[in-house]
């Protein structure tokens, strides 16, 4: 599905070209025969994530001394397009892949690397991290969740919610606070593994508008006892400053999921509007389908260019974080509006939920909000003026 048609970037080489035929063929086999099933249960089946660690599709940035194929983002930019241009847009994979486990990689210790690192790359280990609370979402200084010293170790407390993998995750990093008197500087990142977590529990797995087969969840922490190798690195009161350090990633990773949402609209957009007549003619001869859709595509086309400088950029280790915010925000808002105008182009069928064209109008709306709202995406970027 290459709805633009532009020459292939100079970061995809062969081996990611091959990556991208491997992983088309495990979404076709692996997912799409399935996914009206985990719509209706509302969750993806547990299984799929062990699958996709078995062809290597988890964590392929993660070095081969720690159980990875020693990739880079730039794989796991490969999975993350195939995934949603073949409509798995509710997938936790890129959240796992290339959220939780990076925090393991840049800050944890030896022994926290080889413990969790591996099975991440297997799906034996799902990951979550675990921010937003109840009360506090774009504000993270604001967090309520703390870790309090109790002999060695800690005593977790507090609730989050709108958790990504929330129902399927096993290893979850708490952002909660070490000392709650030091704003940012008493916040540190506390890894739960969830199988043995006496005091854990799981929420609802929360209804929404979109991604219905996400298990976004809610997550209660009751006086979980932590051991001291549980925080994240060395050190307490570095969480705030390890959570920023990743954002460029972080932020990047939903660029390339809307990139490749805005492709895969225009793509079915296309061929339905030379199907579908009327006036006794094909929708595409309207001289306003033609338009809409032209302005769509070179809007896209654009924001690819942007999308591809910001992976090249952040490859070289350039990326910074004000280019990253810019992006976030600027190609999820163009997302909600290319697939806005391509719905229209279907008519009443575009809001029929058989029509995928519905689906990713209700799946692209939260792009806007998480990961950094794009209010704070205009906030970060306005410090830089
Ligand atoms: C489907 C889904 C999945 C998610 N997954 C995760 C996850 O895995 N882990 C996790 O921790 N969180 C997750 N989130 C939470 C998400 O990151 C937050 O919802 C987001 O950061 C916004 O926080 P909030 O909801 O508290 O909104 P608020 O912070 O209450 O913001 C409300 C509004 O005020 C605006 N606003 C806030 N501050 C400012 C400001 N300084 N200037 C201007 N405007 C401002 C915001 O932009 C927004 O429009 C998820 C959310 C959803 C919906």
């Amino acid at each position: 599905m290459d709805a633009l048609n532009i020459p292939r970037p100079a970061w995809i080489t062969e081996d990611l070209v091959l990556l991208e035929e491997q992983t088309r063929r495990f979404v076709s086999t692996e997912f799409t025969p399935n996914i009206e099933r985990w719509n209706d249960a509302g969750m993806y089946g547990r299984e799929v994530w062990t699958k996709a660690g078995a062809a290597g599709l988890l964590c392929p940035a993660i070095p081969e001394d720690y159980g990875g194929v020693g990739g880079s983002f730039a794989h796991e930019v490969v999975i993350n397009r195939e995934l949603s241009l073949g409509g798995f847009d509710s997938f936790g994979a890129p959240l796992h892949s290339g959220i939780v486990a990076p925090y393991i990689l840049h800050y944890g210790t030896e022994e926290q690397k080889r413990r969790w690192l591996p099975k991440l790359v297997t799906g034996e280990l799902v990951g979550a991290i675990a921010m937003s609370e109840p009360g506090t979402g774009s504000d993270l200084q604001g967090v309520r969740t703390t870790a309090k010293k109790s002999g060695n170790g800690y005593v977790l407390n507090g609730s989050k919610t709108f958790i990504t993998n929330g129902q399927h995750a096993n290893l979850i990093v708490v952002v909660a606070k070490t000392d709650p008197g030091a704003g940012a500087k008493g916040v540190s990142l506390m890894v739960v593994e969830a199988d043995n977590a006496p005091g854990f529990r799981r929420g609802r797995k929360l209804k929404k508008l979109g991604l219905e087969s996400a298990d976004t969840s809610e997550l209660f922490f009751e006086d979980v006892k932590l051991p001291p190798e549980n925080l994240l690195g060395t050190e307490e009161g570095q969480g705030f400053a390890q959570l920023m350090k990743d954002l460029p990633r972080e932020r990047l990773i939903v660029v390339v999921h809307a990139q490749a949402m805005i492709e895969r609209a225009i793509a079915l957009t296309i061929p339905y509007v030379k199907e579908r007549k009327a006036f006794g003619k094909p929708i595409m001869d309207f001289q306003n389908t033609q338009f809409v859709l032209a302005e769509c595509k070179s809007e896209a086309t654009i924001s690819r260019v942007f999308h591809d400088h910001c992976i090249e950029r952040y490859l070289k280790g350039e990326l910074d974080t004000v280019t990253a915010s810019m992006a976030k925000y600027w190609i999820t808002d163009l997302q909600g509006k290319i697939i806005d105008r391509c719905l229209q182009l279907f008519g009443g069928y575009g809001y029929m939920e058989e029509f995928p064209i519905s689906r990713l109008y209700r799946d692209a709306r939260v792009m806007r909000i998480y990961a950094g709202s794009n209010e704070i995406m205009k906030v970060i970027i306005a410090r830089s003026l």
